[in-house]
């Protein structure tokens, strides 16, 4: 079972205040930073009054450590620690010149880069074994998502215990897919805690979102790649969907640079992907098959894998988009929508119109773009004013305009017509300028979280072969978008 480890450091009496907050939290272990200690020789003889195991670190500064003591000073601490903490973390860099090995705890050998991936990682963890660690752990910094491809090689070929962790944003699912890979701890932090390095998800959210107590190596992995991603809904939806299915799969978020780096790195060991801004249309290429809407717009927003393990793409958001529109007009054929914008939204906006038959015109602050988008998808493009006077039944947005905005609206309050329908694509705020004059002005309106979660249920039926718990999802969403979590403090 992969251990859930919380640091705790400062003063003795901090230390064994943080280590029954990690135990009420659900944690396994602390690992006692003893190098962020007041009183180093304090802490150590309070050992035996901590609530968990306690993993004991006196990180050298040469690796991100606080330790400003002598090698000679160090040792003394390890020598007082041994046999009363359950395992003592040592520098590989430093402990043959340390001399000195725990007799009764475990000896846990570690590496750290800061600043990349820590050169021959297989070396290192090889070195550690050949030197008698009872755990190897090396801790490294990348710079893409691709990078995990490493650290899932180096699980797969591991000979012993092993924790092999990518610190930072890019590796942030290392942690989160511990389980999975058979890490024998991962580290996590406290609610309003910076954690002890960079990328350390809250203990509550490895349990409860992610699942870990649960993963095997039989757990299937999804995710979603974009940059940046943090700010992204799908992780709460998708978790929330597989555990309502009673499935054994876990979804989680990839910061991607380059995508089809991190497909090529990766896309053996993921079953299924969302894919967001600015990669939509980066991975269409590589699929062994598209869906009709993905040609049709030219974007792509799901990939998954059928049982050949073939490699299938499809734009959900267009999906999704007729779905929300055909549930409120009934059908779109011959209906008139006006589209709002010519980015990727509104191509799709355009190509699933057309494709369930309805008559399309478009208008974007820059017309040259709403001019290339009709002339590849045979609507019409407008200018501002024309598009003021054309007979729509259907306005959709697609642009950005009124999203953290909830004064602006990319459409002139008097413009709305009494019947018509009005589809804000934009979901922050929920209710936008948009939404709120077309309802004043006696307009049926559509909410852009009714296409987030659209596009997410139609992912989630293509993954898992079942229905998705659409009125779960939305709950989860509606309740994130009200109370939104505080950015991540960064040690
Ligand atoms: P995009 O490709 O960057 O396109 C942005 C569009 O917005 C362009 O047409 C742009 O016009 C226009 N625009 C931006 N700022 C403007 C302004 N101040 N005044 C007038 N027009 C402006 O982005 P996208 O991927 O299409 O996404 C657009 C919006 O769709 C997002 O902001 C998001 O709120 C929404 N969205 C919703 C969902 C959902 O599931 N509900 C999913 C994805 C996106 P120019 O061409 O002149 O720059």
């Amino acid at each position: 079972m992969t251990e859930i480890v919380v640091s705790v450091s400062g003063s003795v009496a901090e230390c064994l205040a943080q280590t029954q907050q990690a135990q009420i939290a659900g944690a396994d272990v602390v690992e006692l930073r003893v190098d962020r200690c007041v009183d180093p020789a304090a802490v150590i003889s309070a050992l035996s009054r901590f609530a968990l195991p306690v993993l004991l670190t006196i990180r050298h500064p040469s690796e991100g450590g606080g330790w400003a003591g002598s090698e000679a000073e160090r040792l003394a601490l390890f020598q007082a620690a041994d046999g009363r903490a359950r395992a003592i973390d040592i520098e590989l860099a430093h402990f043959s010149a340390l001399a000195w090995r725990p007799a009764r705890s475990q000896l846990v050998l570690s590496h750290h880069d800061f600043n990349g991936m820590g050169g021959d990682l297989s070396a290192v963890v090889a070195a550690m074994r050949a030197a008698g660690a009872t755990i190897a752990k090396v801790a490294v910094t990348p710079s893409d998502a691709a990078d995990l491809g490493v650290i899932q090689q180096l699980y797969a070929n591991k000979s012993g215990p092993l924790v092999a962790i990518a610190m930072g944003e890019y590796g942030f699912a290392s942690r989160l897919l511990a389980g999975v890979w058979g890490a024998a701890f991962t580290f996590a932090r406290l609610d309003g805690d910076a954690g002890s390095a960079p990328g350390q998800p809250l203990v509550a959210e490895l349990i409860g979102r992610y699942r870990l107590r649960e993963h095997s190596d039989k757990t299937r992995i999804f995710g979603v790649i974009g940059n940046p991603v943090g700010h992204s809904l799908s992780p709460l939806i998708h978790n929330a969907a597989f555990a309502a299915l009673g499935l054994d799969a876990v979804y989680v978020p990839f910061r991607v640079v380059d995508a089809a780096a991190f497909w090529r790195a990766c896309g053996t060991w993921i079953e299924g992907l969302s894919i967001t801004i600015p990669h939509k249309t980066a991975l269409i290429s590589g699929m062994n098959r598209v869906e009709p809407l993905v040609t049709a717009s030219g974007a792509m927003n799901t990939v998954w894998r059928d049982e050949a393990g073939a490699a299938i793409g499809a734009n959900t958001d267009a999906l999704a988009i007729q779905r929300c529109l055909e549930e409120t007009v009934a059908t779109l054929r011959g209906r008139r929508i006006l589209v709002l914008g010519a980015g990727g939204v509104s191509r799709a906006i355009v190509t699933a119109s057309q494709a369930a038959g309805a008559i399309v015109a478009v208008t974007n602050r820059t017309h040259a773009r709403a001019e290339e988008l009709a002339r590849h998808t045979g609507a019409t493009a407008l200018t501002a004013a024309a598009a003021l006077a054309w007979p729509y039944d259907v306005l959709v947005n697609g642009t950005a305009v009124g999203m953290g905005a909830p004064d602006e609206s990319p459409w002139p309050a008097a413009a709305h017509r009494a019947g018509t329908v009005v589809f804000d694509t934009v979901y922050t705020p929920l209710e936008t300028r948009l939404l709120k004059d077309a309802q004043a002005a006696h307009c049926r309106t559509i909410c852009g979280l009714s296409m987030f979660i659209a596009q997410a249920a139609a992912q989630c039926e293509r993954w898992t072969g079942q229905h998705a718990p659409e009125a779960l999802m939305q709950r989860l969403a509606l309740e994130r978008l009200a109370a939104p979590p505080k950015p991540l403090k960064q040690p």
